[in-house]
Order: structure tokens, then sequence, then C-alpha cells
């Protein structure tokens, strides 16, 4: 229990009493309530305390005491009455993208449509496009919405998914149904989407495993799938496998459902195989203990799990071996030397510039990168150039102070549908760096968008594309766009390509990371972070960055600040002389 579970709580019930038809004012105030617990600095403690009271501005009694009870007991009773009072099915019509309350409502009133497939056959059927307010573009893009849903059921990110798989092995750990459990397949190859979780667990007692499976929170049912396999459904339909094996074979168990299963096929089809191979049947050869010898006994060295997936890791692994070296040290989190892209007060971040810049800088990194919305972002805050430029003194102050830590001035610049970016000439040479990004919408033909990204990386002033195909993982497809005749452009004009962190995001992704490479295009990993707890995402664009085969010499956020200032300003440079040809 904590803060963010209380504004969840308050935001639900929001929701719900918009849908339920209550006045406006009463919805919005819960809307702000929650905003007021996210944003609240002290403890659950203090803020119960300050609430009860009556202490803490935009709480009526009611309100107070709503909020009170979900910080004292863990549940708002408002929100069961308000769930109970709708069909399941209308809840699931909220989270189809697209459809906000008032949509929902609508349908629901007007069509009494309550369930995703009630929904579906109304669209078909051409009722909702004769609905007030929707119309047959709207109609089309929910049927849209309602495909892309079935195709996202029972996915997982790989944020929740190794929530999910951590702790599932603590629950099963703390019973002690198993010596030692460990993740495989999709997860442990750290795929930004898995369809289903993978574990190889040393379990003796087969029938104490299946049954501790069932005590899992949400566990829907727990049954054999092969004779070395288990299966496990959860309420959210993701499937968690479990793949039984003895203490002995525990490696090569481990290497074989770790897959992915065009790397295992590229390994199948070489010689020596005999002894791997041997190791799954439990024949002659089979106590290799740990992955390092099975790779080795395939003549490479050991391939990271990230990088499996049979695109040209086993010919580095083998040249590597045969040098009697190691695989190539691909980058890890502790190369980090800076944040770059990260958002403050000034737009929509939670933390102030000085907050952000000091939490940066206490973290041990020498420089950050401040890249709030700009102008035309305006739902997100974007700055006016009177923003920028008291942006600019609060920044040269800290400077001052904070030396020799850096903070760069940056902004994240809105493409527009001409390619042009936000602001004057004069303002943008003010920054150090500028990342160029589509937010928008709208969503133009591939041709369209791939010149909208390309004009908008020739303009001098660009440093960085901003995740570059625009997908909210689950949520939203990418861009229609051309990436490689993006990547061919910003090569051409020097410009950086982000890994956007977030595990949303997870975007230039990882299979063009090498295309990235071949041309020279430096991939900074960037949190966006909007508040300092989204600095910790590093971690996942680097588990992406080790998937698509980057070392920190690839990475820009891994250089010291010396050689990250001068790539900014080289830039600038460019510009100063391709304005004097001229
Ligand atoms: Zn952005
Ligand atoms: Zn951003």
């Amino acid at each position: 229990m904590d803060k963010s579970d209380v504004a969840s709580a308050l935001a639900q019930a929001a929701v719900l009493l918009e849908l339920k038809g209550e006045n406006q004012f009463k919805v919005r105030a819960f809307h702000a309530a929650a905003d007021r617990v996210l944003d609240y600095a002290g403890s659950l403690e203090t803020f119960a305390a300050e609430l009860e009271a009556g202490k803490l501005k935009g709480f009526g009694t009611q309100l107070a005491g709503h909020a009170l009870e979900v910080c004292r007991t863990g549940k708002l009773s408002l929100l069961d009455e308000l769930v109970a009072a709708f069909p399941q099915g209308v809840l699931e019509m909220l989270e189809v993208p697209g459809l906000g309350v008032k949509k929902v409502k609508s349908l629901y009133d007007g069509l009494s449509v309550s369930s995703i497939d009630e929904l579906r056959n109304a669209c078909l059927s051409g009722e909702v496009a004769k609905l007030k307010g929707f119309g047959e573009k709207s109609q089309q893009k929910i049927l849209q919405a309602l495909e892309l849903k079935q195709t996202y059921r029972g996915k997982l990110r790989l944020d929740a998914a190794g929530r999910l798989a951590a702790e599932v092995m603590q629950a099963l750990l703390a019973e002690s149904v198993c010596q030692r459990i460990e993740t495989a397949g999709s997860l442990r190859r750290k795929n930004p989407v898995v369809n289903n979780i993978n574990f190889v667990a040393a379990a003796a007692d087969e029938e104490r495993f299946i049954s501790a499976l069932r005590q899992i929170p949400g566990a829907m049912q727990a049954v054999k799938n092969s004779a070395q396999c288990i299966v496990l459904r959860l309420e959210n339909g993701t499937p968690l496998y479990f793949h039984l094996t003895g203490a002995g074979e525990f490696a090569a168990a481990l290497f074989l459902q770790t897959g992915s299963a065009s790397h295992i096929a590229a390994l199948k089809s070489l010689e020596p195989e005999a002894a791997v191979f041997a190791a799954r049947s439990g024949a002659e050869g089979a106590d290799l203990d740990s992955e390092q010898e099975i790779y080795n006994a395939l003549g490479m060295a050991l391939i990271p799990p990230e990088a499996r997936e049979g695109r040209g890791e086993i010919e580095i692994a083998q040249e590597a071996r045969r040098a009697g070296g190691v695989f190539p040290e691909l980058v890890h989190e502790s190369d980090i030397c800076g944040i770059i892209h990260a958002h403050t007060t000034y737009s929509d971040g939670l933390n102030t510039l000085e907050e952000l810049a000091r939490a940066v800088h206490a973290r041990g990194y020498q420089y950050l990168g401040v890249s709030d919305h700009s102008r035309s972002a305006f739902y997100a805050g974007g700055l006016s150039e009177n923003a920028v430029l008291r942006q600019h003194e609060e920044i040269d102050r800290l400077n001052e102070e904070l030396a020799p830590f850096v903070i760069f001035k940056g902004i994240e610049s809105e493409i527009h549908p001409d390619g042009s970016l936000d602001y004057r000439d004069a303002v943008l040479e003010k920054f150090d760096f500028v990342i160029v990004s589509v937010h928008a919408a709208s969503r133009p033909n591939c041709a369209e968008m791939t010149e909208r990204v390309c004009r908008a990386l020739a303009l001098p002033y660009s440093t960085i594309l901003g995740h570059p195909s625009g997908r909210l993982l689950l949520q939203r497809e990418p861009f229609d766009l051309d990436m490689e005749q993006i990547l061919a452009c910003a090569a051409e004009h020097g410009a950086a390509v982000e890994l956007n962190a977030n595990p949303r995001r997870l975007d230039l992704d990882w299979s063009y990371h090498q295309t990235a490479k071949r041309l020279g295009i430096p991939v900074p990993v960037c949190p966006d972070a909007h508040a300092i707890d989204g600095i910790a995402d590093i971690r996942y664009g680097i588990a992406s960055a080790r998937k698509g085969l980057l070392t920190a010499e690839d990475v820009l956020t891994c250089w010291p600040v010396v050689r990250v200032r001068d790539f900014f300003h080289r830039r600038k440079r460019g510009l100063a002389s391709a304005r004097h040809k001229l």
C-alpha cells in the first residue's frame, strides 16, 4: 500500500463516477485528489494524519473520508459499489484505446452496448456510426482498436513480465518447493514484449510444486503440459511454463529453454553438436554444468542470453573463441556516464530542474541533458520562449554551483507536419542539443511520415531523433515509416538516434541497432524521465541495447561529458559553416 495505490483508487472512482453520470465538479474533485496524493512530498502516514486534521486543500469532508479509508484499509467501498454497478464488459470497454469515458457512456446509454463483443457487433452492423458524436470514421477506428486489443491479449511488456516472474519465483522459493529456479525464454532474452513466461526449475517433488503454483495469487489453473513441463494460467491470460529438471541437467535445460528457436536451430546445424544435445536426453556427456561449458563445447564463446536471436551472434562467438577470447563486451548499466532526455516541472515533469539535477548528480553521473517539451506541446505544458530563457538562467546558476557536473540545455521539439521545429533560429541556437520527436496523433502515410522526419533531421539544430517509431508497446502501433531511410538520413546529417528506455517504448527497436551502428550513428540510451524515479528505466534501455549487440562505445550516454559536449557542438559548428556557404 503506497501513495500510488491511493491515487489509483481515487482516479478509478473518478472515471466510474463520470460513467455513472455524476456531476463534473465531483468527478474533477476525485481526479484532482488523486493528483494531490501523487504530488504529496511526505509519507503516506503523514498524508493520512494531515488529511484527518483537515489540513489538506482540495479535500472536502466526504472526499477526505474516502481518501482516509483507502489510506487506512487499502479499500475504497465507494469504488467497490461503483464497480458492482456496471457489467464487467463495460469496464473492459474503458480499456479500449481511443474510447474515453464519454464515448463508453454514450455507447452504454445509447445502444446498451455492455461488452467488447457487443461493441464489435454494433460496429459491424453500422449502428455505432449512426450514434450521435460517432460517425463512420470513429466506427472504423473502434474496430481497428478492438482488433489490436485482441492481438495484445495475454502479452506482457518486459517490465511487467519481469515483476511478475520475480514474484512467482519468490513465492515458490519461500515454499521450498524447488532448489533453484531461473527465468528462460523471451523474458531472459529481454524481448520488449513477451507472449509467455518460461522458467527452469530444479524440483524434486512435482506434486508439491504444482500445488504451490495453485496458491499463487490470480492462478486459474496449473496442469501438466508434457512430461517435463507444467503450465500455469493466470487471470490476465499470460501462460507461465515451468520446465522441471534435475539439478544435474539444469544448465542444459536453461540453455535449451532460453532459445530462441532460431538460435538453437542454427546451433543444431553445426558440428560438433553431440555434447550439448546429448545433455538434453541425459545420455553420455551430460554433465556440462554451466552454459559457458556448453558454448565452449560447441566451439564458441558464451553468448549472452539477450543476443541469442540467430542474427549473427554465433559467428561472432566462434570468431571470439578462435582468437582465444570471450564474446565482445556488450554495454552495461554501469557504463552510463550521464542522463539525456528528462522533463521537469517547466513542462510535464514531476520534479523541479534543481531536484532533478541534484538527484542525477548524487547518483554519480557526469551530466544531465534537460529536455522539456517545446511550445506546441501545449497539452504537456510546452515551453514559451520566455520560459526557455528563464530555464537557461537557472541552468547557468546551477552549473556554477554543481561544477564539474554539467547540465546541458536541451529541448524536445515537436516535428511539425512540414518537418519544421518549434521556436525561431535565434532561440534554437541557444540550446546545446535539440531532441526532435513526433507526438501528434494524426497518422500520415509512410512516405509523408518518413519525409517529415527526414526534413527535421536535415535541419542543423536537430541533434537527436527521439522515440523514432512512436510506438507504445501493447497500446499503440508504430508510425508507418521507413526506418532504414530515416537512419540513413540521420547518418547523413550526423544526428544521433535515441533508444528511449521507457519500457512502454524501447524505441529505437533492438532489431535496428546494428544498422545504426554500421552507419556510425551514436545511440544514446535515454530514460525520458518525467520524475526522478524515471531515471531507473535506463536498465530496460540497456537490456534492449545489449539485445541489439551495442557496446559502450556505440551508446552516446556512455561517453564522458567532454566527448558529449564536443558531439553537440560539432553539430552546431556544422551549422555555422553551412550558413557560411550560403
Ligand atoms: Zn517524447
Ligand atoms: Zn520526452
